[in-house]
């Protein structure tokens, strides 16, 4: 059996303020018979040091919301409410219970416990609208993050033969193209928002102890960050691939803007990249109407790997009536179907990927791969900003951070990984790449919906 992909996640405070959900009220009611200590395992409620024969305050950043205090406490002196803080964090995509978890998550590398259990509604828009199969999940001990059994999260990046071919001798006369193996569906791209020099490194350093990818733009990769070339995936433009010629070299994959001429020029290209370096050539593509055609045209001519490109909420760019990451992976992954080439040409996703659940997600929908962003820099305390233009803003006290903040990236795909398995177990599959575009493994909303309600509210 194949060892294990571990990863190893460490508590790991911000060491700056974050946010809290609820604060915790003791109200004068409280005799200080101290039952609220004994019945919370999180620790939030202590007596003060000073005087032990009160009680401190709340220690809220510790609470898990699982309310139980709040029902044992034999005056009823405890009460919550929401902060002001968190209701105004986020925005109508990144729930602010989004990032509190995103927060949590860098911070211990454990799968999030909710505690007071799932309140809101079971639909929504974008992967809100998709339930996975947990149709094994009534077996847990089979499987999961903890059983005997192997699951594996690995997945490759490349072009893939659609068979072999085979000589009279039965010597192998195909050539097996070159692939980038990955331990987990997940790399990191850092070229659509500001971020600074410090952040650029601790993800770097993240990308290497995972052994995953990061994207950077070419200009943006100075001899600091050199040092991680092995994991580091050069965003170039057709007009730059004579100015980095070095960048190219040392990379495993390399990333080249898409544009109109690629379609027609891409031989061209691909040989131009290839006389530098054996790198796997991923074309960057946004989202947007007819994607499928040209991800389809590509794949014929020759392409290895396509990344397309949503925005932050994961909608195609500038369109007035976009569709959502999934609903385009799903047109690319029937398109590529429908032309017999799916199997050979790896797509990896991005825009949107806000949970770990998303992952599997985008990946039911077609994707191979997926990209992660803004958690990333979430996990690093910058704070989402109301304005589309800087949809991101840095921590004031970024230093304070220093060598923890490649741990905290560690932590949250620590997480999502476990997550992960914790999904593939409860579907009971073995392997994320038979995930691909099974989407018999989720049931979408749209769907239900019109099978229930279509005839009734058919245009006539
Ligand atoms: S259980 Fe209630 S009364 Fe007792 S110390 Fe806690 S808050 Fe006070
Ligand atoms: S609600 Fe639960 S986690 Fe929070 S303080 Fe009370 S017992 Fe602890």
């Amino acid at each position: 059996m194949p060892k294990k992909y571990h990863i190893d996640v460490k508590p790991n405070p911000l060491g700056f303020d974050r946010v809290s959900k609820f604060r915790l009220v003791r109200e004068d009611v409280c005799i200080n018979c101290g039952k609220c200590i004994k019945v919370c395992i999180y620790e939030v409620h202590k007596k003060r040091e000073d005087d032990p024969r009160k009680m401190a305050d709340p220690i809220h950043l510790e609470c898990r919301n699982c309310f139980r205090c709040i029902q044992e406490c034999p005056r009823g002196a405890l009460v919550k409410c929401i902060t002001d803080e968190f209701k105004n964090l986020g925005d109508s995509y990144w729930k602010p219970e989004m990032i509190l978890s995103i927060w949590q998550q860098a911070e211990d590398g454990k799968v999030p416990v909710s505690g007071a259990g799932y309140r809101g509604p079971f639909t929504g828009p974008g992967f809100d609208s998709m339930w996975t199969d947990m149709s094994e999940i009534v077996r847990p001990t089979r499987d999961g993050i903890h059983g005997r059994e192997y699951i594996s999260t690995s997945v490759d990046i490349g072009r893939k033969l659609s068979h072999l071919v085979f000589d009279n001798e039965k010597k192998l006369q195909s050539q097996i193209p070159k692939t980038v193996d990955l331990p987990v569906p997940i790399i990191f791209d850092l070229t659509l928002y500001d971020t600074n020099e410090k952040s650029k490194i601790f993800i770097a350093k993240a990308a290497e102890k995972l052994n995953t990818l990061l994207i950077l733009k070419a200009d943006d990769i100075n001899e600091e960050l050199q040092k991680y070339a092995n994991n580091v995936m050069p965003l170039i433009s057709q007009s730059t691939i004579e100015e980095n010629p070095a960048l190219i070299k040392n990379s495993k994959v390399v990333e080249i803007e898409y544009s109109d001429e690629l379609k027609n020029n891409f031989q061209e290209i691909s040989s131009a990249i290839k006389k530098l370096s054996n790198a796997v050539l991923s074309i960057r593509i946004p989202a947007s109407p007819e994607v499928e055609n040209s991800v389809s045209e590509l794949s014929k001519a020759g392409a290895e790997c396509i990344h397309i490109v949503a925005d932050y909420y994961g909608m195609e760019r500038g369109e007035s009536n976009p569709r959502f990451i999934k609903d385009v992976l799903a047109a690319v992954h029937q398109k590529l179907i429908e032309n017999s080439i799916r199997d050979e040409i790896t797509i990896i996703a991005s825009g949107g990927i806000a949970m770990a659940e998303h992952v599997p997600k985008a990946i039911i929908s077609g994707a191979d791969v997926t990209a992660v962003d803004i958690p990333l820099l979430l996990a690093l305390g910058y704070k989402l900003n109301q304005n589309p233009e800087i949809p991101i803003i840095p921590p004031n006290s970024m230093p304070a951070l220093e060598e923890k903040g490649a741990q905290r990236i560690v932590n949250l795909i620590g997480a999502w990984h476990s997550q992960l398995l914790e999904v593939l177990g409860a579907m009971g599959m073995r392997e994320v790449r038979r995930l691909r575009g099974d989407i018999g493994r989720a049931i979408f909303f749209e769907n239900i919906d019109a099978e229930t309600f279509g005839e009734i509210f058919k245009k006539k």
